[in-house]
């Protein structure tokens, strides 16, 4: 039972930690999302279509 409450505990947070934020909102976003755009070699995922078109636009204002 215990164990069980630990598994979930770590994977949620696990999750929590590896999803990719929406730099345009600063929401987290699920890696499969289809809203994605590559620059510089990385991927960075939004959480619309809005927030992508916005990041399109001026990469640089979003990236520290
Ligand atoms: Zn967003």
């Amino acid at each position: 039972m215990l164990f069980r409450f630990n598994q979930a505990f770590l994977n949620i947070s696990f999750e929590w930690y590896i999803m990719p934020i929406d730099l345009v909102c600063g929401m987290k976003v699920k890696e499969n999302s289809p809203l994605k755009s590559d620059f510089k070699g990385k991927t960075y995922y939004f959480c619309s279509e809005q927030c992508k078109t916005e990041f399109d636009k001026n990469p640089l204002k979003y990236i520290r």
